[in-house]
């Protein structure tokens, strides 16, 4: 019981780390971002691609940021 409560606990905070993690492509410029840049809060909505990983990013053709150097 008590290890199925520990496996619940580690999903959780895997799952907020990966948010935190996470980065934002602009489909207009094909860069990506940290969600904390204050470059990604300016990418029209419209042009918002989301990533959960920075290989995913690279796999899909952008490239980093030069500002938050993700
Ligand atoms: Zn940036």
């Amino acid at each position: 019981m008590l290890a199925k409560k520990v496996l619940l606990l580690a999903l959780m905070i895997f799952s907020i780390c990966a948010q935190i993690l996470a980065y934002t492509g602009n489909s207009n410029t094909y860069k990506f971002h940290r969600e904390s840049c204050h470059h990604e809060s300016r990418i029209a909505n419209h042009h918002r691609v989301h990533f959960d990983t920075r290989q995913e990013a690279v796999n899909a053709g952008y490239v980093p940021c030069n500002v938050c150097r993700p």
